[in-house]
């Protein structure tokens, strides 16, 4: 199939952009809270819930053995696509939300007690903040907060001196779902393996933005979610190193996670396995799988381009609106814009756009923490897909300023 080289294109395989919302064209640009998902994707979704449904690796009837291939295909694509190297390294999960917490319960286990330390960083979504923040209560370690300056950078200067030998492991996010920096992980990651601590990194946003290599990055951990990445809800992946997750326990016990089960012991699967216990989302996996060959299908020169024109064209035209605060350095972004409008609340103004077609989303965004460092409530933030355009940008714009003039 040839590659898909032109945004127009890409948009025609998305029929969730065909409809109007409230009389108008949708303009959607609350990608970052879940994406639109392309045509190949629905039809399998459809296809599997019509026909192709058997449980996974556990008959030997053709269905199961169908649904199991699209499972474990699904493997294969999330490996080749953030290059990891072996398949066992692998976790399906529900999402971001639970690779956390599955770390935060198993590694913690082996590795946390009384007098220890785990670091995260100002700007984490609640996600990556709460499952360490429970975790270090359950075992009477502390949680320690690598400051961020008024742009929203993460305080480098200040990271050796955190990193002392009570830290057990640094979780942080590649690039933050409220400021849209890209996060220097490459840096963070070699600095906190100078000194033998592992790094979790929180991808929800860093795997729809940029080419993810995690063998290249060598982060320990990897965490990402399907719906933002143009396949169903209800799944998401645990990139770990083979050697860690061998020697982490189970975090949830049930069928498909063991090798033998008696009444005195319990042996577990290998891995990937011993982490999936229950009946896993196999279809959202095979969405995955087939949401990943669809961006593989995509000229990445043309993503990378329409991603650096969008984001220069919003930042000059923001900067200029009167009453504006733009939130987070505006440098090394992806296109994802937090504001807010001196004399308007962010609902407000997103409420008066979503008559006019555009969705946003207002409120905290599961970012509290950073909310306070901002001293505001709440913000409002656009943020946008590989489907969305210049001339959507621009119908932002307008409305934007539209919408500040009924309200200031
Ligand atoms: N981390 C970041 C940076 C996010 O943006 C999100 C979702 O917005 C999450 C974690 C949680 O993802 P999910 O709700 O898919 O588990």
């Amino acid at each position: 199939m040839d590659k898909i080289t032109d945004i127009s294109d890409i948009r025609r395989e998305f029929p969730a952009l065909e409809q109007s919302v409230n009389g108008k064209p949708l303009v959607y640009l609350d990608n970052g809270a879940t994406s639109h998902k392309p045509k190949s994707v629905i039809d399998l979704i459809n296809e599997m819930n019509s026909r192709t449904n058997g449980n996974i690796h556990r008959a030997v009837h053709e269905l199961s053995a169908r649904t199991t291939a699209l499972y474990e295909g699904a493997r294969e694509d999330v490996m080749r696509f953030i290059n990891a190297r072996h398949r066992e390294e692998i976790i399906f999960t529900s999402g971001t939300t639970a690779s956390v917490n599955l770390v935060a319960n198993s590694f913690s286990a082996s590795h946390l007690k009384k007098g220890d330390s785990v670091l995260i960083s100002q700007s984490e979504h609640h996600s990556n903040i709460v499952p360490w923040q429970m975790a270090c209560e359950r075992y009477g370690a502390t949680l320690k907060v690598l400051p961020i300056d008024d742009e929203g950078n993460w305080r480098m200067d200040l990271l050796d001196s955190m990193l002392t030998s009570e830290v057990k492991i640094v979780a942080v996010a590649h690039i933050s779902n409220v400021l849209g920096i890209v996060n220097p992980v490459e840096e963070l990651v070699s600095r906190c393996h100078n000194r033998g601590i592992p790094v979790f990194i929180d991808g929800a946003q860093g795997i729809v933005h940029s080419s993810v290599d995690v063998t290249a990055l060598d982060c320990d951990f990897y965490a990402f979610s399907g719906h933002k990445m143009y396949a169903a809800t209800g799944i998401g992946v645990l990139y770990g190193k083979k050697d860690i997750l061998e020697e982490m326990q189970p975090w949830m016990g049930g069928g498909d996670m063991v090798s033998s089960v008696t009444f005195e012991k319990t042996t577990y699967a290998a891995l990937p396995l011993k982490f999936e216990a229950g009946t896993p989302n196999f279809i959202g996996a095979a969405s995955l799988g087939q949401a990943i060959k669809f961006i593989e299908n995509i000229d990445h020169t043309l993503l990378l381009e329409n991603e650096k024109r969008i984001v220069e064209f919003m930042r000059d035209r923001l900067i200029k609106i009167d009453g504006l605060k733009l939130y987070g350095n505006v440098d090394n972004k992806i296109p994802l814009f937090s504001l807010s409008i001196k004399g308007a609340h962010p609902s407000d103004v997103a409420m008066i756009m979503d008559k006019m077609g555009v969705a946003l989303r207002s409120g905290q965004m599961c970012s509290e923490p950073l909310m306070k460092r901002f001293n505001t409530e709440s913000m409002l933030r656009a943020s946008f897909a590989m489907y969305n355009t210049l001339d959507e940008a621009q119908y932002f714009i307008d409305c934007l300023k539209r919408a500040i003039k009924m309200l200031v």
